[in-house]
């Protein structure tokens, strides 16, 4: 069993749904106070759409320690998105932008060919902290242009019967978010305040996933709760959801994303050399500026394995 077997536990097959895939997440430290649970990318499946990386993390007490700790690390090839349900992190990065997310607020950060960041829990905080860190890998054209940050205070919500549907990335419904992205995406917030079954529209043109953030809710016949991710594939036009009672679920969707990846460390690229040339740069103090206004000293990058890094395509195959 290769390493990376024993991280990504086979999943249980108790879907009802031929087209519906329960991928178990696990749990990785992130700094030395946090753990997550990363639920892609999964051994079985890489992305949905152009998401790479689900990170959930919480609901975690964080009156008696420090909670999210990041300090300076860079990025290259990819947007980061920050959703949190409760707490307050602090952002900064070596464009310069400081700034404090509250749950409801949406920061997205855009790598280009390179940025530096920090994360933190204030230390005048509220005592949960709840949320999630996704990635949205940068297509060609995208990923050698300019960083960007961007914050927004409130996103457009939709109510679709039952369902509170508030839309952080793309459009559902009649709600669009304003957020800038570089592929056909979607990312959304589904809250129900109690039981309730209700159909949402999709396009079939894009494959979906859904994570439960706290309650369970049964999704096109499989149940799904916190932990695990349901791959729900392409070619559906709407897909039911079953709350049993109060839940808070976040569906994921996007044009599949064909082009394969190499995913280390904090940077997404396409070869091994583009890897080892962010490492280097990083290392070196170029590429990626510095993040003004935050004491912690930067996150040196790990050691390169031994073994070249080779892309992967979205069913995790080498190519
Ligand atoms: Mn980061």
């Amino acid at each position: 069993m290769s390493s990376e077997q024993a991280l990504y536990p086979a999943a249980r097959a108790e879907v009802a749904d031929p087209d519906s895939v329960l991928l178990p997440g696990h749990d990785v430290p992130l700094g030395r106070f946090t753990t997550v649970r990363r639920l892609l990318p999964h051994r079985q499946r890489r992305m949905i759409g152009a998401w790479c990386f689900v990170d959930h993390f919480g609901p975690d007490d964080v009156s008696q320690q420090p909670g999210m700790q990041v300090p300076p690390h860079p990025h290259t090839g990819l947007q980061t998105v920050t959703w949190l349900v409760e707490g307050v992190i602090e952002h900064r990065d070596s464009l310069g932008s400081h700034q404090f997310i509250a749950p409801g607020q949406l920061n997205l950060m855009t790598s280009g060919h390179g940025i530096a960041h920090s994360e933190f829990t204030p230390s005048d905080r509220p005592p949960a902290m709840h949320g999630l860190q996704l990635w949205v890998a940068l297509p060609t054209q995208a990923r050698q242009g300019p960083a960007r940050f961007e914050h927004h205070a409130s996103m457009p919500v939709w109510q679709c019967g039952d369902a509170r549907v508030t839309v952080i990335v793309g459009e559902v419904g009649d709600a669009r978010s304003p957020a800038q992205v570089h592929t056909p995406l979607v990312g959304a917030e589904v809250v129900f305040e109690g039981a309730a079954a209700q159909s949402l529209p999709l396009n079939p043109t894009f494959e979906y996933g859904m994570v439960a953030m706290s309650g369970s809710a049964t999704i096109a016949g499989t149940e799904l709760k916190p932990g695990s991710l349901l791959y729900l594939g392409a070619g559906r036009d709407e897909v039911t959801v079953d709350a049993a009672d109060e839940a808070r679920l976040f569906l994921l969707g996007g044009e599949p994303f064909d082009e394969p990846l190499v995913m280390w460390w904090n940077f997404v690229g396409r070869s091994h050399e583009e890897i080892v040339r962010a490492r280097e740069d990083w290392m070196a103090g170029q590429r990626f500026g510095t993040v003004a206004g935050c004491a912690a000293p930067p996150l040196p990058a790990p050691e390169m394995p031994t073994v070249r890094l080779k892309a992967r395509d979205r069913f995790g195959t080498f190519t």
